[in-house]
């Protein structure tokens, strides 16, 4: 799950794209980069890309003070081994096309291989949004015949039919799997696109503040509020493409739309708290699903005396979860000084660690007290083994653990890095299977939100929402997925010799 942003104006945009990217740091934080563009010199600027977060990356070069469209990456991988060479956004000459991406190509490994027959076009990186670049490059010369000579007709006849092709699985070149994709097309403007069932967020939105007008794409529309002025947030409908030219015309175009399979776990866990998603606030959905289990769980609020939540992301949820129970508030907050990154963005020898380096329990709140502990999910359990175990450290007499999201079961093939099954604590959602994580975690009780309660609170339902990771039911032809997984075990292994 990485962060995507891409800016089109009648000024400079570079300044406030950075800004977007650490509006957006949240999402990841392996490689950041930028690559913008002058519609008036007709040319690229060298990308600047680097590991880290974009804090780090863009420390001293913000980039050109002179191009007027650009786009960034914030890196969260789930592809690759190598941080520095997979960083994005990639982009090739011919035609001049820079692509950056969220989500997965899950038929990535079947691709290469294609397109690598075909002889023209060289690997530079393990990136799997490299072959949606050339694939779309392929497609697009397919469609050379049309004589495109202005940018309307450009776009009209041979970019979105081009897209069109990229996005039917029936087709030859063509991508599956999630993405949503922010790309700058040389000499016509700035392109986006999501995948034919929608899986990853990415919004849209206009600014017109004082002569200064500008068209974003972002992952999140916490990069919107965060750069002000910014109006009119419209997530993209799955399949759809919005390009905004030079002349800052747009043209949208639902090209290959299919069933919506939304990832719930962006809304429950991933997404920042001020976004907005699908048009609905990320933090009334959270205070939702916190409403949602004081009701699920209502036989247990007599055992608890104080309810916390596991910052950050189920701080919602249990501010409901206390106001429904009438209960007191806190006791787990986060240390002041820590940084944004997240627990999952370390590696798993350094997350134990983090939990001490990045939370402050009071013990006067815990000690003698049952604990009703709110986190959004378990996936290998090992926070929540640590942070319960913290909790019987400072004197609480029981724990019960609620989580906003069922349990993980399966592997998610669309952007979350939890390609191997073994790496899942749960493998199945039955009673044996939960009591067994229940022992590992040490919890007294182990209690999860049933599926369509979490889908209900989120505004989606079984038809709108990928269920890969809760009900092993995948949105696309997971046939060649096995080869992938193999593939990442191996980097996997490599990134951690090394
Ligand atoms: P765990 O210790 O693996 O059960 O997970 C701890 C926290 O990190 C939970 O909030 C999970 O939702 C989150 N998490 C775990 N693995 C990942 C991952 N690969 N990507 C994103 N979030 C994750």
């Amino acid at each position: 799950m990485c962060g995507v942003i891409g800016i089109i104006g009648n000024e400079p945009v570079c300044k406030d794209l950075v800004r977007g990217l650490h509006a957006l740091q949240h999402r990841g934080i392996q490689s950041s980069g930028m690559i913008s563009y002058s519609s008036v010199e007709q040319q690229f600027s060298p990308p600047i890309r680097g590991t880290g977060s974009s804090t780090e990356v863009f420390r001293s070069d913000q980039g050109s003070s002179r191009d007027n469209v650009a786009i960034g990456h914030n890196r969260y991988a789930t592809s690759g081994d190598d941080a520095s060479r997979d960083a994005q956004p990639i982009y090739i000459q011919r035609p001049g096309l820079a692509i950056a991406h969220n989500g997965q190509i899950a038929n990535y490994t079947s691709l290469r291989r294609k397109l690598e027959m075909l002889g023209s076009y060289s690997f530079f990186t393990n990136c799997d949004v490299e072959t949606l670049l050339f694939a779309l490059a392929q497609n697009l010369i397919l469609k050379k015949s049309h004589q495109a000579t202005d940018t309307s007709s450009f776009v009209r006849e041979k970019l979105f039919p081009a897209l069109k092709i990229t996005m039917d699985s029936q087709e030859e070149y063509s991508a599956t799997g999630s993405y949503s994709i922010v790309a700058i097309i040389a000499n016509h403007g700035l392109l986006a696109f999501k995948d034919p069932h929608g899986v990853r967020p990415l919004s849209f939105a206009r600014k017109d503040q004082g002569g200064i007008v500008q068209y974003a794409f972002a992952s999140e529309t916490t990069a919107f509020h965060f750069l002000k002025g910014f109006q009119d947030f419209q997530e993209l409908s799955p399949g759809e493409a919005i390009f905004v030219d030079f002349n800052l015309q747009v043209y949208s175009d639902k090209i290959y739309p299919q069933q919506e399979k939304f990832c719930p776990f962006e809304i429950v866990y991933f997404a920042q708290v001020d976004s907005e998603l699908r048009g609905q606030k990320v933090y009334d959905a959270r205070y939702k699903l916190g409403r949602s289990i004081a009701s699920a769980f209502s036989h247990l609020k007599d055992r608890v005396d104080a309810v916390m939540p596991v910052p950050k992301s189920p701080i919602p949820a249990a501010i409901a979860l206390a106001k429904e129970w009438r209960k007191p508030y806190g006791g787990i907050v986060p240390r002041p000084s820590h940084s944004p990154i997240r627990a999952f963005q370390q590696e798993a020898r350094r997350r134990k660690q983090s939990i001490d380096d990045k939370l402050i329990f009071i013990r006067s709140h815990i000690n003698r007290k049952k604990i009703g502990l709110v986190d959004d999910s378990v996936v290998r359990g090992e926070t929540s083994k640590e942070v319960v175990s913290k909790l019987y450290d400072l004197g609480a007499e029981e724990v019960h653990l609620f989580l906003t999201f069922p349990p993980y079961i399966g592997i998610c093939a669309g952007g979350i890095d939890t390609p191997l099954q073994e790496e899942l604590l749960l493998n199945g959602n039955g009673k044996e299977d939960i009591e067994q994580a229940r022992k590992f975690i040490g919890s007294t009780t182990l209690n999860f939100l049933p599926s369509k309660q979490m889908l209900r609170a989120v505004n989606l339902t079984p038809e709108t929402a990928c269920l890969g990771c809760t009900q092993k039911k995948y949105p696309f032809d997971m046939s060649g997925y096995s080869e992938f997984q193999a593939l990442r075990k191996k980097h996997r292994v490599k990134a951690c010799d090394g």
